[in-house]
């Protein structure tokens, strides 16, 4: 179901399932680690579902990236979250499978298209869309910049995330999917037995919202919570997220003392006593990152120094599988400051990058530098590697040898890797490589 061009990537994905290799929600890190998996196998969770998953007596889950839930009521179902357009028509089919009644509303936690993808395909005349108010300014934000986050999606995914794959999809992308039902702080009400509660909980996006069933003490948050450290910074391109948000959004959850709560990616947890632990310290990671950016920041340290000196200790190390520390503290402090980082050189419209063939043809050219990229790279250090090859490539972009070793220094980085977006990003690097090297044969 998955709308994938490249045939290779699913038959690796397929072959993976079949190993067992990849867990209940989708990801194995230790398979990410032995390179053996593309990053697009984050997106084949619940593509082995067979049939919906029952939450409790009302709620129904489909699992996908992410994941689409149905309350059932005597009055309607209540749909919350869509997923994305090519998952949109497996979830609907399984939950319509357990009650096909008619859909009261749809619920969208917040205005990524993997929670908006199947909005579309739901909506029927009746049927309130109901979202946070600011989820308007949100679709038009990505409207707005529809051709630069298609680039970066591509790229970072391995594949076109947001092309619509049928009328209803192309119903469901940017301000064609209007809500039509929204609220600021607070929406309440109540659907034959069943109460629900609307909340702002802003985080990874300033629409976003949970829903409370306090009948069942039960919390949809969207993607509140996840397992991983977050991505406070995305690399594909993001307004600043503000880490104190995600802060007051998870304690206003908390304060609810949920017994269920149901994350749009992953898996539901149980019991208060679990949910609790877990949340308090996915929290107090994320403030930990935050206070010590802040601290880093007004001590008169750089971002790099940051980026490489901030890390969770370990009784906070909630893992960093897609969301990375180094990442959230660069986000949080040119989220802070912008982008002018005080050195004067910086203010003017010429990149450091512009003086790399100057400096390459100084030191006696190409071959020179990467023979020096070879010594970091055996010495373990391949981002230098890394770097020297970018300052060859600006010199000499056609040059075999060059070309040759960044491939090698970007597979060793990426076999290297457990986080699902730096492999993505890797990955991307590695094929543009190897397009530039098909081209100069
Ligand atoms: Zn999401």
């Amino acid at each position: 179901m998955i709308n994938i061009k490249n045939g290779t990537r699913l038959l690796l994905v397929t072959a993976l399932w079949g190993a067992n290799l990849v867990g209940a929600d989708g990801y194995n890190p230790e398979a990410i680690k032995s390179g053996r998996v593309d990053p697009s196998m984050h997106l084949q969770q619940g593509s082995n579902q067979l049939e919906a998953q029952k939450i409790n007596s009302v709620i129904y889950k489909a699992t996908g990236f992410g994941n689409t839930f149905m309350v059932v009521t005597s009055e309607g179902n209540v749909i919350i979250d869509t997923s994305l357009p090519s998952m949109a028509p497996k979830h609907k089919s399984l939950l319509n499978a357990v009650d096909d009644g008619p859909v009261h509303s749809i619920i969208i936690t917040h205005g990524h298209g993997d929670h908006t993808g199947g909005v579309g395909l739901w909506r029927e005349p009746q049927t309130k869309v109901i979202a946070q108010t600011n989820m308007v300014e949100f679709l038009h934000y990505q409207q707005r910049l529809k051709g630069l986050f298609m680039q970066r999606n591509s790229a970072q995914f391995g594949f076109d995330l947001t092309s619509p794959t049928d009328a209803s999809a192309n119903e469901s992308s940017g301000v064609n999917m209007l809500p039509n039902t929204l609220f600021d702080q607070q929406l309440d009400f109540t659907l034959g037995k069943e109460k629900f509660q609307l909340l702002h909980t802003p985080a990874e996006t300033y629409d976003a919202l949970t829903v409370w069933m306090p009948e069942y003490k039960a919390a949809f948050v969207g993607d509140l919570y996840y397992r991983s450290f977050p991505n406070i910074y995305t690399l594909r391109g993001t307004k600043p997220r503000w880490a104190l948000d995600y802060i007051a959004s998870i304690d206003r959850v908390l304060a609810l003392k949920p017994e269920i709560l149901l994350p749009s990616h992953g898996e539901p947890i149980f019991g208060n006593k679990n949910i609790s632990a877990a949340m308090t310290r996915y929290r107090n990671a994320i403030q930990y990152v935050h206070d010590e950016t802040v601290r880093g920041m007004n001590a008169g340290k750089d971002v790099y120094s940051l980026m490489r000196d901030i890390k969770l200790p370990e009784m906070l190390n909630v893992g960093e599988a897609y969301g990375w520390v180094s990442w959230s503290v660069r986000g949080i402090y040119e989220g802070y400051t912008g982008w002018f980082d005080g050195a004067p050189a910086n203010m003017y419209a010429q990149s450091p990058q512009s003086i790399y063939p100057d400096l390459v043809g100084l030191s006696g050219g190409s071959g020179k530098i990467v023979n020096l990229a070879q010594q970091h790279l055996e010495q373990g250090d391949a981002v230098k590697a890394l770097l020297l090859v970018e300052a060859a490539m600006a010199a000499e972009p056609n040059n075999h040898a060059v070309l040759t070793m960044r491939l090698q220094i970007l597979s060793v980085l990426r076999n290297a890797s457990a986080n699902l977006n730096e492999t993505g990003w890797l990955t991307h690097g590695i094929n543009q490589t190897q397009q530039n090297l098909e081209q100069i044969d």
